[in-house]
């Protein structure tokens, strides 16, 4: 996708702050973060929302959680405990349109979010 931040990212031509990568998925730290630790973990393919993910995204889907779990172990939050969100469309806030699943850790995080 031509006009997609987070592809962008993916081929290299804008450099995130990466935190991790692997040949599936690629994780960088959030611009305007919300906690110590705010990253993104995006699939490497675009998927504009969870919307738009099928049967065949399963096991990507799974491993956008499983980098999530090493960045906040590499961290030292897997512990004290951390968040992963997944904005889908207007009422939740999405703003980027190719999938993204925030990590959040290093503060006490409110219940329910806002
Ligand atoms: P969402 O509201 O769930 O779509 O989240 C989009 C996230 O992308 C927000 O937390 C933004 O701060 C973050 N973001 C936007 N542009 C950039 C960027 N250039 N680098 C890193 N994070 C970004
Ligand atoms: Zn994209």
């Amino acid at each position: 996708m031509d006009d997609c931040l987070f592809c962008k990212m993916v081929s290299g031509e804008i450099k995130p702050d990466l935190v991790y990568e692997t040949d599936q998925v690629i994780a960088f730290r959030d611009i305007n973060p919300q906690a110590p630790l705010h990253a993104l973990v995006i699939p490497r393919q675009h998927i504009a929302t969870v919307n738009d993910a099928v049967p065949a995204d399963a096991a990507l889907l799974g491993q956008m959680v499983l980098a999530a779990q090493h960045i906040a172990k590499q961290e030292g939050y897997a512990k004290p405990g951390y968040r992963l969100v997944m904005n889908c469309n207007a009422d939740a806030g999405q703003t980027v349109f190719h999938i993204h699943l925030h990590l959040l850790a290093g503060r006490q995080l409110g219940w329910p979010p806002g």
